[in-house]
């Protein structure tokens, strides 16, 4: 029965720089630019760095949902993160590729890599571009040279940022924190303790793996410049939406916007510009040692997940079922209800596939869907809408993907355009993947899924001649050895993960 028509709930985004949710509109009307600060390739990503591109993935398909285009930008950086996050110590490549007693190239590649298909595991869109720091150290050593006169002086150890010459230095992390910056950041000789680098000197005598001729001499970029260099490249500045992880608010981010208003040297004319419209901003993903972090070794990787047993798409769902700006603890509990509650969503749309055999579902279109859906669908595409619109409110809105597919008396070609209409959102996969996919093996199983068949067929005979007793010893056996029975399941039985 066609409904009313309604309108857009309004997109309400959070920003950081006002730590207010106000409401969005994009510069150029029905186009988004987004830069999303990407991983440091010397390493594995943990899922606190995936959670981060979850959350932008949200964030995409949410801008998607509204019906714009959006141009999305992640980079690469595979030069300049230090490994104190500040301006002392080894370049974090560097040292990964000193370590591996390899060329930091091929660490470079071999996480980009691994980063890549955790991406494509989490069913994350690919950006519009992925850009590569070391392919823009030419445009950074020119935007170093504009700001330089005005902004920046020169030290033995390179050349640095007066944070002091532009005006509210700092202002995204809520004020400037000498105290904390002299905390982290030892370099003799700055003017201020929130000053950083914008070129590295290679020490004398030393020769480091990747490093170019600047007019400060032979060096590497710092870490903050990449950000601002690529984004004013690719997306021009101000550009729309500027994310990361709430690590960034503090010291990058602002650096970030220090360099972006230096370069665009309009801080008179335009006060308040930093170069992106919103900063926003993911919270931590912990587990019970505290914030998930690469430096301090032992973090929990989508690879070491899915060895475990876990389908990675039960890791986006974890994700999705906190709100981005809250923290959210990572355990064997939390991770495994999400995979129950993935399988029980799969398991539903499958249901729902099997009755709906014939009938053409597919690319629901939303404006089609909201003048036909059933009346009993229709308040929950509105209140689907209401809540990713309301800052990206994915822990309201899963429960009523739930509602709908548990709805009576509705068509089931509705409820599944309805389904993959949420899904566009959400992103979950839920049209195809099949309750078989997410029966993943364990790496370490002991036990093969030949044998696990003849155990259960064993158990349906002992059940069909009433030996209790044995059919609860087999399965009990079973369960010892990783497996759990599952009466009411068409698959049987399932691999318990190996968390620890
Ligand atoms: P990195 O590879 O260290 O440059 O980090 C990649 C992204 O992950 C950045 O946006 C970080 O802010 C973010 N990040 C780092 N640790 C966590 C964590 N435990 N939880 C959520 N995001 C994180
Ligand atoms: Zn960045």
């Amino acid at each position: 029965m066609p409904h009313d028509q309604h309108a857009d709930a309004p997109l309400r985004l959070f920003n950081s720089l006002t730590r207010a949710v106000e409401p969005f509109a994009p510069i150029d009307p029905g186009h988004a630019r987004v830069y999303s600060c990407g991983p440091t390739v010397y390493n594995y990503a943990h899922l606190g760095n995936l959670r981060a591109y979850v959350f932008t993935d949200t964030l995409r398909r949410t801008l998607l949902w509204k019906g714009m285009h959006v141009t999305h930008i992640i980079n690469i950086t595979d030069v300049g993160h230090l490994t104190s996050d500040a301006d002392a110590g080894d370049d974090k490549m560097e040292a990964a590729a000193r370590a591996q007693a390899k060329s930091i190239w091929d660490i470079a590649a071999h996480y980009t890599d691994a980063f890549k298909q955790n991406i494509a595991d989490l069913n994350i869109i690919e950006p519009s571009e992925w850009t590569v720091a070391t392919d823009y150290v030419p445009q950074m050593i020119e935007f170093a040279k504009k700001i330089a006169p005005a902004h920046c002086y020169e030290l033995e150890s390179g050349l640095y940022f007066d944070s002091s010459s532009v005006p509210d230095y700092g202002a995204l992390a809520g004020g400037r924190d000498d105290a904390a910056h002299a905390r982290i950041d030892p370099v003799a000789g700055k003017r201020n303790p929130s000053d950083f680098a914008i070129w590295r000197k290679s020490p004398p005598g030393e020769q480091r793996q990747m490093e170019w001729d600047s007019p400060w001499g032979k060096g590497a970029p710092g870490w903050h410049l990449e950000c601002s260099v690529m984004s004013e490249a690719r997306l021009g500045h101000p550009f729309d939406i500027h994310t990361g992880g709430i690590d960034h608010r503090e010291i990058h981010h602002p650096n970030e916007i220090a360099q972006n208003q230096a370069y665009c040297g309009c801080t008179d004319a335009q006060p308040g510009f930093t170069g992106a419209r919103w900063w926003m901003h993911n919270n931590f993903l912990v587990d019970r040692q505290g914030k998930m972090s690469k430096s301090k070794g032992g973090f929990t990787t989508l690879f070491s997940l899915i060895d475990a047993g876990v389908h990675p798409l039960a890791y986006r769902l974890l994700c999705l079922g906190a709100h981005y700006r809250s923290e959210l603890e990572f355990s064997a509990e939390s991770v495994g209800a999400a995979l129950t509650r993935l399988k029980r969503l799969v398991m539903a749309v499958e249901g729902l596939k099997a009755r709906a055999e014939g009938v053409t579902w597919q690319s629901p279109r939303l404006d089609y869907l909201r003048a036909n859906l059933h009346t009993k669908l229709s308040p929950l595409l509105e209140q689907f809408d209401a809540a990713i619109s309301d800052d990206l409110m994915t822990p309201r809105a899963l429960p009523l993907l739930e509602e709908a597919i548990a709805l009576k008396k509705v068509p089931v070609d509705e409820k599944l355009c309805l389904v993959a209409a949420f899904d566009q959102a959400l992103g979950l996969n839920l049209l195809e993947l099949s309750r078989a996919d997410l029966r993943i093996m364990p790496k370490g199983a002991q036990i093969t899924p030949e044998e696990i068949e003849a155990e259960l067929d064993r158990r349906q005979s002992a059940r069909a001649a009433k030996d209790f007793g044995l059919s609860d010893e087999i399965r009990d056996i079973l369960i010892a050895r990783g497996v759990e029975v599952m009466d009411g399941d068409p698959l049987r039985w399932d691999w318990r993960p190996e968390l620890g």
